[in-house]
């Protein structure tokens, strides 16, 4: 069960309501979001239904949440979260173009890559400075200094910056500078890091783990929402199968699960899940044609010499290409690409 507050309800009334279900013996969790506090219910459901709940001062409803995942649910909220990061929104109507480089190599790659995808219509610049590696002799990005790059390129082209937080000891580094702040998939699961990141305010890119299920990927959502912050983008990037031709196999059946089960913005990286830069435009027409709310690509000015992921990279001539066709095609699937 769930105690939802009403926007603007008091501490005094939230801890009225708390000291009333601790007396009836349930145990309590309050999330206090940006526009709202609601306390969950831990204990025998009849019990609490029992209570008089909604008579207390500052208590909007009382709501039953079947689901494991509960603030992330569409149960709890049937209306789209709308993410919005300055000016641009994530979720609703609006189909994002996110596009940068994989990797911060240098100032000039990562500015000429943000001047170009931002022309094309990219409102979001992507690119890694704290990378996760398999091997520990490739490049492990450039830290603080990638960050100080980041900045820059959104001096320069406004484009609000997303990139990956790996350990909790850099989260308030990373969120000094990034707008947005990514989770990779392969910490989906880090749940300290999910913990710490639910406490800070910055939007989150939560990637869904190549080895995880959708329920799981809701359930560190519902990690970081528990802290209190509900601006999370989900992101699927491709799961691990038999499949040689392919990196990962981009799984666009939970692209629409998620929608349906999360009020969540949901976007999609075909360029992790492919893993090859030929099939980069086909998967974001598909991902477009699913629903989802957004792609996240990378480009690279010379893919042939990039640090990494340079394989599946696209040339700036190539992101173009797809930006338009993306823009024609939006509308037909109920979406627009930017203030358009
Ligand atoms: C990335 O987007 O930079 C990345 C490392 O992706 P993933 O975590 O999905 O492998
Ligand atoms: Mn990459």
């Amino acid at each position: 069960m769930i105690v939802v507050m009403k926007t603007g309800a008091t501490q005094k009334e939230i801890e009225h309501v708390v000291e009333r279900l601790k007396g009836a013996g349930v145990e309590t969790l309050v999330s206090k979001g940006k526009y709202r506090t609601v306390i969950n219910c831990i204990g025998d459901e009849d019990q609490i239904a029992l209570l008089p709940l909604t008579a207390l001062p500052g208590v909007e409803k009382v709501m039953p949440v079947l689901k494991p995942f509960k603030l992330v649910s569409r149960e709890f909220q049937p209306e789209d979260t709308i993410v919005e990061v300055g000016k641009v929104k994530i979720g609703g109507d609006n189909f994002t173009l996110i596009a940068g480089p994989c990797s911060v190599e240098t100032e000039e790659q990562v500015i000429e890559t943000a001047k170009r995808v931002k022309k094309a219509g990219a409102e979001v610049l992507r690119g890694g400075a704290f990378k996760p590696r398999t091997s520990p002799y490739s490049f492990q990005g450039l830290g603080e200094k990638g960050l100080k790059i980041l900045a820059k390129a959104r001096e320069i082209t406004g484009l609000p910056i997303v990139t990956e937080v790996m350990d909790i000891r850099d989260i308030d580094l990373v969120a000094k500078y990034a707008d947005i702040l990514q989770i990779g998939a392969r910490n989906m699961q880090n749940f300290l890091l999910l913990t710490e990141i639910g406490r800070q305010e910055k939007p989150v890119l939560l990637k869904k783990g190549f080895s995880n299920t959708i329920e799981e990927c809701l359930m560190a959502a519902e990690y970081i929402a528990k802290g209190g912050n509900s601006e999370i983008v989900l992101c699927e990037r491709g799961i691990r199968t038999f499949e040689t031709y392919t990196r990962n196999t981009l799984d666009l059946s939970a692209v629409v699960i998620m929608k349906n089960l999360s009020h969540l913005p949901v976007v999609v990286d075909p360029s992790h899940a492919a893993g090859r830069m030929d099939l980069i435009e086909p998967l974001s027409m598909a991902a477009l044609a699913v629903g989802a709310d957004g792609i996240m690509v990378e480009v690279h000015p010379k893919p042939e010499e990039a640090l990494c992921d340079g394989q599946q990279s696209l040339t700036p001539d190539i992101f173009d290409r797809i930006a338009e066709k993306i823009k024609v095609l939006a509308p037909h699937f109920g979406k627009k690409v930017g203030a358009s």
